[in-house]
């Protein structure tokens, strides 16, 4: 029998390995900023090409590679990080495997020009998929400068596996940002085909998070400090009213590498415990030091999976720290998040003015004419709705193809109409009575107004005093500005200002201005949760926040003038009795059901 055990030549193996190590451009990215910290740089620079696909560059300042080194560097299992076992446990740099250089280039092609400082003229070296082609001297900076082209270009089947340029780019993203929010104290530039879409200068924790998440974030955060034996915490949670339905804002770095780690996550959710409601997630930057040896960061090979000794404590100490800075800074377990309260816009105050919805009212219209309740308007969105009657069931019911309950406003008495429970509208009705829900009925009334406007024409819009630049994440950025048309039509006055950002000049006669950040935040939240829906019918989710964001809240007191009128324009709409959630705006006790109850 032949032998048939070989051993794989080294192209073979390392593309194999790479397959560990570089997924995707954004694992590429990681792995080459992070080096570049690891060499002590002080300003890395980022530049990719479509995504990382055709070009990931890494520009650093740092010690840069000796003539010997370059050539190592790319060798598999070589590295400066460590040279024995024990070092295994004293690890502090980020890299310490010596697979990633080696990794990459063996799926694409690979220049790098280094120089060290001491040195007149560093050298250039180019590598593609694994076979050196050059190396000779070259002038450059003191640092390294190096460029992978046109990942898996030897791989065609991984190449094809690729997302998206947009898929691509946001996990490029977040690996820089991983890497950004770690250091502070190194400068970082991100430019994206040819655009400059973030520069970071060297600052401190709070500045570098407001450096990529915006200037807004500055008043959100509750700083965090604690220090044991087994852990330092420092950092901060982000307030409870901005906490998220998405989660995106969690960030967890162990001796300046970010993790992942549900365990921990649990600790800080258990803090905020009371503080949120179920189904919103905490937002938290949080930088634990720990002694290397009391961690196992070696179980994954992208390492962000990380295993303590002292899980226990740590969560103990990272559960109390938080709950004592929330405490320290006055943020008690007083909100009432049981009522559908938006968190970002504040409930109207006792003694402000209400705006006065405007929708456009049907001169022809009779709500007094039974079937006007029931025949929606040509074009109306049909669906079926819940009507809920007394006693708790739904009846669930076609406006199209069924008869239902008539509720009909009672013409002697229509006048007459109480509020209950700041929340409520009780008005007779020609047999028995409608109980109207204030916050549903008025984001109906201004869903439908602006649906209108969108279908024709432009709204009102009132000038702001002063103009108001918001900047968005880079990511969250293009969700806003590829709908300013639709912003504008809607009574925003509205432009792009620099890479990410809006300049806001005047805004929906409906909003206040302490709406209008919370408006479009809910937008892109929106529009992040429900990408299917947002991408189908993004006209319509935009109406529905926004009239989410201006309607009046629960627990508004309104005057009978206003309970009037809101009456009114709801029986204008074409669906009067869904809310724009798809849940009642009207519950219809009928007579008969009065009757009965006094039997
Ligand atoms: P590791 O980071 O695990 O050591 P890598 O394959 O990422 O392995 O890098 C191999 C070696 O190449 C590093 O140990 C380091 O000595 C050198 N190196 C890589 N990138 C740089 C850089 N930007 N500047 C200086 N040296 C670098
Ligand atoms: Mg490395």
């Amino acid at each position: 029998m032949p032998n048939i055990i070989q051993l794989l030549p080294d192209h073979v193996a390392n593309q194999i390995a790479a397959g560990e190590v570089v997924q995707r451009p954004a694992s590429a990215v990681k792995e080459l900023l992070e080096n570049s910290v690891d060499a002590g740089a002080t300003e890395i620079t980022l530049v990719i090409k479509e995504a990382g696909k055709s070009l990931i560059q890494v520009i650093d300042n740092g010690k840069g590679m000796s003539e010997v080194d370059i050539r190592l560097a790319f060798e598999r299992h070589a590295t400066s990080k460590i040279s024995n076992a024990e070092d295994l446990f004293r690890i502090r740099t980020k890299g310490f495997r010596g697979e990633a250089l080696a990794s990459i280039a063996a799926v694409s092609q690979v220049e790098v020009v280094t120089k060290q400082e001491d040195e007149e003229v560093g050298r250039i070296l180019k590598i593609e998929g694994s076979e050196v082609k050059a190396c000779e001297p070259a002038s450059a900076e003191t640092g390294t400068n190096l460029m992978v082209k046109n990942l898996f270009f030897n791989i065609p089947a991984r190449r094809n596996f690729l997302k998206s340029d947009s898929v691509e780019f946001k996990h490029v993203i977040d690996e820089f940002e991983h890497v950004a929010l770690a250091h502070p104290d190194i400068h970082f530039i991100l430019i994206h085909n040819q655009s400059e879409i973030m520069n970071l200068p060297e600052g401190n924790t709070r500045q570098r998070i407001q450096g990529i998440f915006g200037k807004k974030y500055n008043e959100r955060l509750v700083p965090v400090e604690e220090y044991t034996d087994v852990v330092a915490v420092n950092g901060f949670v982000v307030k409870p009213e901005y906490a998220k339905k998405t989660r995106g804002d969690q960030f967890f770095f162990v001796n300046d590498r970010f993790v992942k780690n549900s365990y921990l996550h649990h600790a800080v959710s258990a803090a905020f415990e009371d503080l949120i409601p179920h189904g919103v997630h905490p937002g938290y930057f949080l930088f634990l030091e720990i002694e290397p040896h009391r961690i196992d960061v070696n179980i994954h090979p992208t390492k962000t999976e990380i295993k303590f000794d002292d899980e226990k404590a740590i969560y103990a100490i990272l559960r109390s720290s938080i709950k004592h800075s929330l405490g320290q800074f006055n943020i008690s377990p007083t909100l009432d998040f049981e009522n559908e309260v938006n968190f970002n816009a504040p409930p109207i105050q006792k003694g402000q003015s209400i705006p006065k919805p405007t929708i456009q009212i049907d001169p022809n219209f009779n709500p007094f004419e039974n079937e006007g309740f029931n025949t929606p308007k040509k074009n109306a969105p049909t669906r079926d709705f819940p009507i809920q009657k007394a006693g708790g069931q739904f009846q669930w019911t076609d406006l199209e193809s069924h008869e239902t309950s008539k509720p009909a406003v009672e013409e002697k008495n229509s006048e007459v109409c109480i509020q209950l429970n700041k929340t409520y509208i009780l008005s007779p009705l020609k047999s028995g009575m409608a109980i109207i829900h204030q916050q549903r009925a008025h984001e109906r009334i201004l869903f439908e107004e602006y649906i209108n406007m969108l279908d024709g024409g432009n709204a009102a819009s009132q000038q702001l005093l002063f103009p108001l630049n918001l900047s968005f994440s880079p990511s969250d950025a293009p969700i806003i500005l590829n709908h300013l048309d639709d912003l504008q039509i809607l009574g925003f006055d509205i432009e792009p200002f620099g890479q990410a950002g809006v300049v806001v000049q005047g805004i929906p006669i409906h909003m206040k201005e302490s709406e209008i950040e919370p408006s479009l935040e809910r937008i892109i939240e929106d529009a992040k949760n429900h990408r299917d829906e947002f991408k189908n019918t993004p006209r319509e989710q935009i109406a529905k926040n926004l009239a989410k964001s201006s309607a009046i809240k629960v627990g508004t007191p309104l005057e009978k003038e206003e309970m009037l009128h809101i009456i009114h324009q709801l029986f204008a709409c074409s669906m009067p009795f869904m809310g724009i959630n798809a849940k009642p705006t009207i519950v219809h006790i009928e007579g008969d059901e009065l009757e009965k109850r006094f039997g």
